[in-house]
């Protein structure tokens, strides 16, 4: 089962934090005795089975068509990553604000109509969100009760030591559930073996992620208040809990079995619709005819309440992530100067490529820059030698094309070395983390319901690697340990 451990002289290292030298050792994973690897192993893959930290398992034919059938462990770190106190502390203090900044953003239809015309002309599927936009204006409709199940994700930038914001999800902001499952499996393992490894398992944060979610979903049902309505997910699975009954359906079945009444409410199937749960419907490949276009703007035109709205998914997209970052954009829409101060301190260099300095420096020196298309999922953005082709290219043809695009500076984390395990084999590898922090947010008219920070993801990638999008197959989940 254990593949590969090499071995060398062991020391134990001190991380380096913010303030300097940590008190909190760092384990060096030479010194752990392999057969004490083994055992771990061992028992947090038996832990995954019994507990359900898994995933569908591709390799086989009926996974995903049959449920409960064909499922193997998630990839995941045997042992939580090390993250300094002070930027954990740091990424939780923020949430509320951008869930906040979030809401407020989606209010401002002008703003998200401005920053996002120039990537109407060159991404079709920005375009499409965008009609449903104007439509939803047109007929000058109001969303009352705004639920945002978001995930905004950092990472700890190695030379300045400072946290920096990847991106915000606004759009099936997924993996509470695996996230809340690890933080349990490290926790167990730390309890067991934690001070053979010096490593106190009262500092794995606790992840309440996946019951804060169902809470924020229950209460929006209950703000719909029609007891007989129902949560629909929207493709992929529903979980049952508070007794509210959920049905799962895919866009396509959607446009065919959705009705409007004439008060506005959906059904779907027969039955009242209070919250619309969109696990899809994030990325053109959920939308492969105009079927799934139409549920999409059926959803958006009822009174259900949509998780996310339109104006929602609109407020997450890269380039509004990237217009935020302008100076003085903040101030337009939040009013509490710390607050500010402290969004914009996570902020990264962010730029349009409209910005012809910027394209010379990317051009010159792409190593230093990421290249981002409006997409969700993982696996679409550009790096390195690539970034220079495709701006040379776009600078040739001359077009519009490269509003579909902007340019963000990128982040070289801290690498250090950790045991991975995917398909039951564990290997060590040189890793980078990335830390996502879940935020719920509800309002009721101007009641604000629920406005806070729910847990977070830990995931790590192998250090060599461009992307850790999940759906590109190289992050694991892991957990985090405060040093
Ligand atoms: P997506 O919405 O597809 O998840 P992201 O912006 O999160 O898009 O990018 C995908 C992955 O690419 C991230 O998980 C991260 O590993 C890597 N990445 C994104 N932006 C940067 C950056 N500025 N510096 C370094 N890596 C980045
Ligand atoms: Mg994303
Ligand atoms: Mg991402």
């Amino acid at each position: 089962m254990f593949q590969s451990l090499p071995l060398k002289s062991g020391k134990v290292e001190a991380v380096e934090t913010q303030e300097g030298i940590s008190s909190t050792p760092s384990l060096d994973f030479h010194v752990i005795d392999p057969k004490l690897v083994d055992k771990m192993v061992d028992e947090s893959l038996v832990w995954s089975s019994l507990h359900g930290l898994v995933v569908g398992d591709k390799s086989i034919q009926r996974s995903g068509e049959v449920p409960g059938v064909g499922m193997v462990h998630a990839p995941f770190a045997l042992l939580p990553i090390p993250f300094p106190e002070t930027h954990w502390k740091q990424a939780c203090e923020v949430a509320p604000i951008f869930n906040e900044l979030v809401d407020r953003v989606s209010l401002d239809a002008k703003f998200l109509q401005d920053s996002l015309s120039r990537t109407k002309k060159a991404d079709g599927f920005t375009s499409r969100l965008l009609d449903i936009h104007s439509k939803m204006l047109e007929i000058n409709k109001r969303e009352e009760i705004r639920l945002g199940l978001h995930r905004s994700d950092y990472m700890l930038d190695k030379q300045t030591k400072l946290l920096l914001q990847i991106e915000m999800n606004t759009i099936a902001a997924s993996f509470c559930g695996l996230s809340s499952r690890i933080s349990e499996l490290h926790r167990s393992l730390l309890d067991s073996y934690g001070e053979l490894l010096q490593l106190n398992s009262e500092r794995v944060p606790g992840n309440t992620a996946v019951s804060q979610f169902a809470d924020a979903l229950a209460k929006a049902w209950t703000e719909y208040n029609n007891p007989r309505s129902a949560v629909l997910v929207v493709v992929q699975v529903g979980e049952h809990t508070h007794n509210i009954r959920s049905l799962r359906k895919t866009l396509g079945e959607i446009d065919a079995e959705g009705e409007l009444q004439a008060d506005g409410s959906l059904i779907v199937d027969g039955q009242a619709i209070a919250v619309i749960y969109f696990r899809s419907g994030y990325t053109p490949n959920d939308y492969p005819t105009e079927s799934e276009w139409r549920a999409r703007l059926l959803m958006e035109q009822s009174s259900a309440i949509k998780c996310p709205s339109i104006s929602y998914h609109l407020a997450g997209t890269k380039k509004i992530q990237q217009e935020l970052a302008k100076p003085n954009v903040l101030e337009r829409f939040l009013d509490n100067k710390e607050d500010i101060a402290k969004l914009r301190k996570c902020f990264a260099g962010l730029w349009s490529l409209d910005d012809s300095d910027i394209i010379s420096k990317a051009i010159e020196r792409p190593e230093f820059f990421v290249m981002k298309p409006q997409r969700e999922g993982g696996g679409n953005n550009i790096y390195g030698k690539d970034v220079r082709e495709a701006l040379i290219r776009m600078q040739k043809e001359g077009t519009e094309g490269d509003a579909a695009y902007i340019l963000m500076q990128r982040i070289f984390p801290t690498v250090s070395s950790t045991f991975l395990l995917r398909d039951g084999i564990c290997h060590k590898d040189d890793v980078v983390s990335e830390l996502g922090i879940f935020g719920a947010y509800l309002r009721n008219k101007e009641k604000v319901i629920i406005n806070e920070q729910c847990g977070y993801l830990m995931r790590t990638k192998i250090s060599s690697s461009d992307e850790g999008g999940v759906a590109a197959g190289f992050a694991h989940k892991a957990a985090m340990v405060l040093a």
